[in-house]
C-alpha cells in the first residue's frame, strides 16, 4: 500500500473538520491505511478454533477468512470481537439434539492480556479484560470477562445479548486507545456491533468536534456489512434496555439526544442506528445486495454496494490442490485467479482430479476416525465411494429434508452407484422445529433398508467436519429457498476442492450464470425436488465419464474462482472503501 497515494490528516481536534473538508473535495475520502491506523473489522462472531473462538457459522467463518487474507496481503487490520469463555457442542443421543457446555482459556490459545477497560451497565462498572494476539500485519483483539457467556446465549434482544454487543462496541473502542491504535475504517460485520460506531462518535463530539460534523465524520468512516434480508425479522431492544446499558456510557449530551430520538414507540431497531451511523453500506453478494430490503428513518429504501464474500482458499483448499493451482498458473501468490485462468483451467484433466480426490479421501477418513455418525459407527471411505453431501447449519430455509422427501427415488439413485450421503450441520440451540425435523429425517434413514447403511448424521458440525467433507466428498447439495441465502460460502469450498455444485440460484451462486454449475430450479418445491435428484443422477453418471468431469468442473471454475477468491474480496473492500 502506498502511503503517499491517500491523504493523511490528524484524527480528533478541531481542525480536523476543515482538513477533512479538503480532503473531500480533492476526492480523497479517508487517510491511509498504516500500521497504528489500521483497517478494524468489528464481529460479535469470530469462527476460528484454532485461536479458541468458536462461531455459529458462516459470518465467524468470513471475520477468519478476511483477516487471514488482510495478513497475507500484508494489510494493516485488526479484527475486534469478543472472547467467549464458554462453547458449545453438540451431541446426538437417541434420535435427539443435546447441547454441551464447555470451558475455554484464552491463555491456551496464545492471547495475551493487555490491561482492563470499563464499561457502565446498571449503574455499575463493568471491568472487561482486553487481550490481544498478533499475526504478520493483523492482529485479533478480544474482550472478555468471566461471566461474558456464550455466543448468542439467551434470546436476541435480551439484556445479555445488549450487554455483549455494548461490552464489544465500547470496551472495543477503548481497547483500540489502549493499544494506541485510530480506526482508518470501521468495518461493521453486521448491525450487532453497532455501539462501536457509537463510541467513536462519542469520542469526536466530546473532543470539540461540531456534533453534525462527527456524525458526518463517522459515517463518511463506517461501513456497514448487511447479511441479512429483511429489516422486520430483527430483535428490536427497548428505551429501559438502553437507559442501563447504553446511555450511561455515552458522554457527549448531544448524541444522548440524537440516539433518543430514534426510538418508535420506546423501541429500536440497531439496523436503523446502523444506516444512519454509515455512510458506506455493502451487502454479501450481487443478488443480496440488490434484494435486501432495509429503509432509513426517512423511509428510503437503502442501496447496498455488492461485495460478495469470498474465503481463504490456503484454509479451506486441500494444499496439494492449492499447489496445482499454482503450479499451472490458475492462481497467483496471492490467491487471486490470474489473468488467463480460464485457459490454464485445461490443465485440470479427470485423472488429476482423481489423484487430488483421492488425497482428499484420505484426510476425510482421518477426520472421521473421531466423528463418528449419529448411530456410534465409526465411517471410512474408499476412493470410489461416491459421496454427497449436505453440510450447513440445520435452519428451515437451506431445507436439509428436501433431498429426503422422497425416500424411495433417494434410495434408488443412491443405490445405484453404491453412493452415500453425509449430512452435518447444528440445530440452533432451542430451535424446536429443526430438532424434530431433524429427529423425523433419521427415522426416515432408519425405515429403509439401504438408506439405513448409506446416509450417515455427523454431530457438532464445525470447521474441522466442513474441511473434511470439502476435500473427501464428491457432490455438495445446496438447496436454499431461493431469495433467502445471502451469500454462502460453503458451496464455495467445495467448487475450489473440485465436488460438483448442485445448488439452486441464490446467494453467491447466483454471482454468475444458471448453466455454470448443476442447477436446481423449479416453479414450484415439486419440480425443483424432481431437478434436484435429475442432478443427483447426473453427477453421479458425470463421475465415471472423463470428459463431462472435466467438462463441469473446468466450468464451475471458470465461472466461480473470482467469487471464491478471499484476496478478490478484500481487494474490492479496499477499492470500494480507498478509492485512489
Ligand atoms: C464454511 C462454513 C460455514 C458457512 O456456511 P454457509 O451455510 O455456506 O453460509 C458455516 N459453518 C462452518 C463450520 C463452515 O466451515
Amino acid at each position: 500500500m502506498d502511503d503517499g497515494q491517500y491523504f493523511y490528516h490528524p484524527l480528533e481536534n478541531i481542525e480536523d473538520v476543515e482538513l477533512f473538508y479538503e480532503a473531500v473535495e480533492r476526492g480523497h475520502l479517508t487517510k491511509a491505511i498504516s500500521p497504528d491506523r489500521p483497517y478494524t473489522y468489528w464481529t460479535i462472531e469470530l469462527y476460528d478454533q484454532k485461536n479458541g473462538i468458536r462461531g455459529g457459522g458462516g459470518l465467524g467463518v468470513l471475520a477468519a477468512d478476511t483477516r487471514r487474507v488482510a495478513e497475507k496481503m500484508n494489510v494493516p487490520f485488526a479484527l475486534i470481537t469478543p472472547f467467549y469463555p464458554y462453547e458449545t457442542h453438540q451431541k446426538i443421543s437417541s434420535g435427539q439434539v443435546q447441547d454441551d457446555h464447555i470451558a475455554i482459556d484464552y491463555k491456551k490459545y496464545g492471547f495475551k492480556f493487555v490491561d482492563t477497560v470499563n464499561i457502565k451497565c446498571c449503574d455499575t462498572l463493568c471491568s472487561l479484560d482486553v487481550i490481544e494476539k498478533r499475526f504478520g500485519s493483523t492482529r485479533i483483539i478480544a474482550i472478555t470477562e468471566p461471566n461474558f457467556g456464550e455466543l448468542y446465549s439467551g434470546m436476541s434482544g435480551s439484556d445479555h445479548r445488549l450487554y455483549q454487543e455494548v461490552a464489544l462496541g465500547f470496551g472495543g473502542y477503548a481497547a483500540l486507545k489502549l493499544l494506541g491504535l485510530k480506526p482508518a475504517i470501521m468495518q461493521l460485520n453486521e448491525v450487532a456491533t453497532f455501539f462501536a460506531a457509537l463510541a467513536r462518535l462519542d469520542e469526536l463530539a466530546r473532543n470539540g468536534m461540531d456534533f453534525y460534523e462527527a456524525v458526518v465524520y463517522t459515517r463518511k468512516h463506517t461501513l456497514y456489512t448487511n447479511h441479512t434480508l429483511v429489516q422486520a425479522a430483527e430483535a428490536e431492544f427497548s428505551r429501559e434496555q438502553f437507559e442501563r446499558y447504553v446511555f450511561p456510557n455515552l458522554h457527549s449530551l448531544a448524541l444522548k439526544k440524537w440516539l433518543s430520538d430514534k426510538f418508535t414507540n420506546d423501541r429500536i431497531k440497531l439496523s436503523s442506528v446502523t444506516i444512519e451511523t454509515a455512510e458506506l453500506r455493502s451487502g454479501v453478494s450481487r443478488l443480496h445486495a440488490r434484494v435486501a430490503n432495509y429503509k432509513d428513518v426517512a423511509g428510503n429504501k437503502v442501496k447496498f454496494k455488492a461485495i460478495t464474500n469470498g474465503i481463504d482458499m490456503d484454509t479451506w483448499v486441500l494444499p496439494e490442490t492449492m499447489e496445482f493451482y499454482k503450479d499451472t498458473g490458475i492462481v497467483d501468490d496471492i490467491n487471486a485467479p490470474t489473468i488467463d485462468y480460464k485457459d490454464k483451467l485445461g490443465n485440470l484433466t479427470a485423472e488429476k482430479v482423481r489423484e487430488l480426490k483421492s488425497i482428499g479421501r484420505k484426510k476425510l477418513n482421518e477426520i472421521l476416525k473421531n466423528r463418528p455418525d449419529h448411530k456410534g459407527k465409526v465411517l471410512h471411505f474408499d476412493d470410489n465411494d461416491f459421496i454427497f453431501d449436505f453440510k450447513r447449519r440445520f435452519v428451515d430455509y437451506k431445507r436439509p429434508e428436501l433431498p429426503f422427501r422422497d425416500p424411495v427415488r433417494l434410495r434408488n439413485i443412491l443405490e445405484s452407484r453404491g453412493a452415500h450421503y453425509i449430512l452435518a450441520g447444528r440445530v440452533h440451540a432451542g430451535d424446536k422445529t429443526m430438532s424434530e425435523k431433524l429427529h423425523r429425517l433419521l427415522n426416515t434413514i432408519e425405515a429403509d433398508d439401504y438408506l439405513r447403511d448409506h446416509v450417515h448424521y455427523i454431530a457438532d458440525y464445525d470447521e474441522q467436519l466442513a474441511y473434511g467433507l470439502s476435500v473427501g466428498a464428491n457432490a455438495a447439495i445446496n438447496v436454499p429457498i431461493v431469495g433467502l441465502e445471502a451469500c454462502g460460502t460453503s458451496w464455495m469450498k467445495d467448487v475450489a476442492n473440485l465436488n460438483f455444485l448442485i445448488s439452486t440460484h441464490d446467494g453467491g451462486v447466483a454471482d454468475a450464470s444458471i448453466n455454470s454449475y448443476l442447477n436446481v430450479s423449479g416453479a414450484d418445491e415439486d419440480e425443483e425436488l424432481n431437478m434436484l435428484y435429475q442432478r443427483m443422477e447426473e453427477a453421479l453418471v458425470a463421475n465415471e465419464n472423463d470428459f463431462d468431469l472435466e467438462y463441469i468442473l473446468r466450468q464451475q471454475l471458470a465461472a466461480y474462482l473470482p467469487v471464491i477468491s478471499g484476496a478478490r474480496m478484500l481487494q474490492d473492500y479496499l477499492d470500494f472503501l480507498f478509492p485512489a
